[in-house]
């Protein structure tokens, strides 16, 4: 199996670098690609960025109407290739079908609202701010972009930043998390299809080393980052020292609260799809479960018996949940089980030790339901990213909302209720960028930002929507005078 190819200047090409490392498919342990890695990607980088340089000289100057027209065919493209996407997706990051669907699905909402950039980007104007003054501020490109995309969502978050970066006049550079490069291959053989200079977006892969050089180069002005909290913070301290603009969005570990009015059945449901959606792999991942009041056997008991009844397996296959992405994820989840135990939580539910039949060597874990975790151990402070439910109890809701703003992470924070008055002060006190109202996974849509507070994001402007277009402009601001020659006597 060869080393997979970049793609720069408008073409497929090999990696400077000869080192390479293997990604595999999570549920069967196939390696599915070999992965340029080591000093030299950082050569690649820098192909990249002077192809993307020369691009963006081009394409600035494109009228945004003719811009938007490559995202209309792209569009298409997404559309008539969703299920081969999603295909690929399962494939090597382990999702169900209906995971992997769902994820292409937001892809094209993003690139839909990015269709909206000829009016998203509009400036403003006052006339006659001072007599025979008129001052206006309009927005330019940043020039070129990068973007390092997490593991877990290898068809969705690239187009968090990438439609808005190339509609508002930038050229782009994607840089795919090494586990999962094949997904990427097939959007840039869709983005091959656009009618735009070459150079405008580059595919570069890597690890440490091509992020450091993106960090680095001089004519890469803007950073977008997906994936977890040490390597955002890395990112964003590295790329600003750099003097980018730099967008870090961080790990996470999400608390749902449970008031005792709330709707049993629907939230017990939508609570295990929270928890065990994508195994457990979404930085919006339900993790430690709040019950507040005197019936907290209630809740627990429907969950103990929607989460039962889930099943696991190859997401090719009909199941509810795959496998986890790596041997050393599934390992480090079941250390952290054994760890919860050893702390006196009690297993309702253990999913270590499983075996699917005909998968015997995928990374597969069913799901697990801890209670009486201990409030101030690992199991609850730490980002578990597996499919794992720790079941705490509390006294009434603001114990709950103490404790969910003592976290050190504020991607997301959840309360079940039928009570509008509770959900008013959790949505008003909660410190977190998203709140879920008997919603599980409050997965902003693409017309919003996708927020993070605390250790879960590091800069200003979000991916998504209009803080996507505000990242990839600069505001200028132009003061104009001009003399009226028709009051002068010629
Ligand atoms: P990760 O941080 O290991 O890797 C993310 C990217 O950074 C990859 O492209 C990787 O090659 C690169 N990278 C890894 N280590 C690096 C280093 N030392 N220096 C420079 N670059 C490095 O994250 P992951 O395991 O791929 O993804 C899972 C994490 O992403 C979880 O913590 C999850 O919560 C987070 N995530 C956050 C969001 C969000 O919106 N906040 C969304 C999805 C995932």
């Amino acid at each position: 199996m060869s080393i997979l190819k970049n793609y720069i200047d408008g073409r497929w090409s090999e990696s400077v670098s000869k080192d390479s490392i293997p990604a595999y498919n999570p549920a069967t342990q196939e390696v599915l690609a070999h992965v340029p890695s080591g000093p030299n990607t950082a050569k690649d980088v820098d192909q990249a960025a002077q192809a993307a340089q020369k691009a963006y000289r081009e394409w600035s100057k494109v009228p945004v109407m003719k811009r938007v027209q490559v995202l209309y065919h792209l569009k298409t493209l997404l559309e008539d290739n969703r299920e081969e996407l999603a295909e690929i997706i399962t494939k090597e990051a382990g999702k169900t079908r209906g995971e992997s669907l769902g994820e292409i699905q937001r892809a094209i909402e993003n690139v839909e609202v990015a269709c909206g950039t000829p009016m998203l980007m509009a400036g403003d104007i006052i006339e006659d701010i001072a007599t025979g003054i008129d001052e206006m501020m309009i927005r330019q490109p940043l020039g070129v972009s990068a973007c390092i995309t997490p593991f877990n969502f290898p068809g969705m978050i690239v187009f968090w930043f990438l439609p808005y970066a190339i509609a508002t006049g930038n050229a782009f550079i994607v840089k795919p998390s090494e586990k999962v490069p094949m997904t990427m291959m097939k959007i840039f053989e869709l983005l091959d299809q656009l009618d735009m200079p070459a150079g405008l977006v580059n595919l570069v892969h890597g690890g440490k080393e091509s992020v450091d050089a993106l960090l680095e180069h001089p004519i890469v002005k803007g950073i977008s980052f997906v994936g977890s909290t040490p390597v955002a913070r890395y990112i964003y301290s590295k790329g600003t020292a750099h003097g980018k603009r730099v967008q870090a969005q961080g790990g996470a570990k999400n608390p749902v609260v449970v008031l005792p009015d709330a709707d049993i059945e629907m939230s017990s449901k939508i609570i295990a799809d929270s928890v065990y959606g994508c195994a457990g792999q979404r930085c919006l991942a339900a993790s430690t479960i709040i019950t507040v009041g005197d019936d907290k056997g209630v809740i627990k008991d429907a969950l103990y018996e929607t989460v039962k009844t889930r099943t696991t397996g190859y997401g090719l296959e009909d199941v509810d949940m795959g496998p986890v992405i790596t041997a050393e994820s599934k390992s480090r989840i079941e250390g952290l089980i054994q760890k919860g135990i050893d702390e006196g939580a009690k297993p309702l539910l253990d999913g270590r030790n499983t075996k699917i039949s005909g998968y015997e060597k995928g990374n597969f874990l069913t799901p697990t339901i801890l209670e009486n975790v201990a409030l101030d151990k690992e199991l609850i402070k730490t980002e578990i990213f597996g499919p794992v439910m720790s079941l705490v109890h509390m006294k009434n809701i603001e114990e709950a909302l103490q404790f969910v703003n003592n976290g050190s992470y504020g991607n997301m924070a959840c309360l079940f209720t039928t009570s509008g008055a509770n959900a008013r002060k959790f949505r008003n006190e909660a410190d977190a960028g998203n709140i879920g109202i008997n919603i599980g996974v409050a997965a902003p849509m693409a017309q919003f930002p996708f927020s993070g507070w605390k250790d879960s994001f590091f800069g200003d402007l979000h991916g998504q929507g209009k803080h996507a277009i505000e990242f990839f402009t600069q505001t200028k601001v132009v003061i104009e005078r001009w003399p009226n020659i028709w009051s002068r006597k010629f």
